[in-house]
């Protein structure tokens, strides 16, 4: 059975304490307020990884995430952090693909695909992002465009490997921007997504895949699009940042 997942992706903000603060505040509203079976992650900067962490370790719905990984399993890449050492300080899910690192470092398909099976390997779980840019939206080729990305990456994984992936979808245009997909146009998407899956795998594994919404999801749109049935949850920026929104968020299912 899937699962219903909300997680939050923190990008380059907070300082140390802000950020054990912020975890700190969210571990006490899950504990408080939340109470269907619902995985919360938190995606803190690098440096703050262990340090958040630790803070979520007695509380079983929060798991931590990291926002990249490299492709490389050890060596001379400085700079690059690989998975096992992620892995060594309590990760369990790592987010790849997403459009900022797409666009910003240039990650193409197959760079991807290696970061993706090197956090297999390490027993993480991937929260594999995809979506179009607006001109592909207006030209109507999102399916099309969606379609390439997940083919391109994850079709070349095994069904054992597949077995541990998280889709998160996120239209760029709806990223940071205040503009939402509506409920229907995430659904047909999520729907599509699910069914290009069942094509690269089999119809088991893709209606046991999470796919998650990411663009702009707030705790006055969350509700709406959570209902949806293809929709398991939400990748959340802007708000993640927010104890209160973030949580609101969560208790949205
Ligand atoms: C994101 O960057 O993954 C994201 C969904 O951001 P926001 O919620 O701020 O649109």
């Amino acid at each position: 059975m899937r699962k219903r997942i909300v997680a939050g992706n923190w990008k380059m903000n907070k300082t140390y304490e802000e950020a054990l603060s912020l975890v700190s505040e969210i571990d006490n509203m899950v504990r408080d307020e939340v109470s269907g079976d619902v995985t919360v992650i938190v995606a803190p900067p690098l440096p703050f990884l262990q340090s958040v962490g630790k803070l979520t370790q007695g509380n079983d719905r929060m798991h931590l995430a990291a926002q990249n990984v490299s492709e490389h399993e050890s060596g001379a890449y400085t700079g690059e952090v690989s998975a096992s050492m992620l892995k060594s300080v309590g990760t369990e899910y790592v987010i790849i693909g997403h459009s900022e690192r797409r666009m910003y470092h240039h990650e193409d398909e197959q760079t991807l695909y290696k970061k993706v099976k090197a956090t297999i390997a390490q027993g993480m779980t991937p929260i594999f992002c995809c979506g179009e840019p607006l001109e592909e939206r207006d030209a109507d080729r999102h399916f099309e465009y969606v379609g390439k990305q997940l083919h391109d990456t994850l079709s070349y994984l095994s069904n054992e490997e597949f077995d541990q992936v998280v889709v998160a979808y996120e239209p760029i245009w709806a990223i940071g921007t205040g503009r939402t997909a509506s409920s229907q146009q995430a659904q047909e998407m999520h729907a599509y997504i699910r069914e290009q899956l069942a094509r690269m795998f089999d119809a088991e594994a893709a209606f046991n895949t999470s796919i998650l919404y990411g663009g702009s999801c707030n705790p006055g749109n969350a509700r709406e699009l959570f209902a949806q049935p293809d929709v398991d949850g939400g990748l959340i920026g802007g708000a993640s940042l927010k104890s209160r929104d973030f949580t609101d968020i969560i208790k949205s299912f």
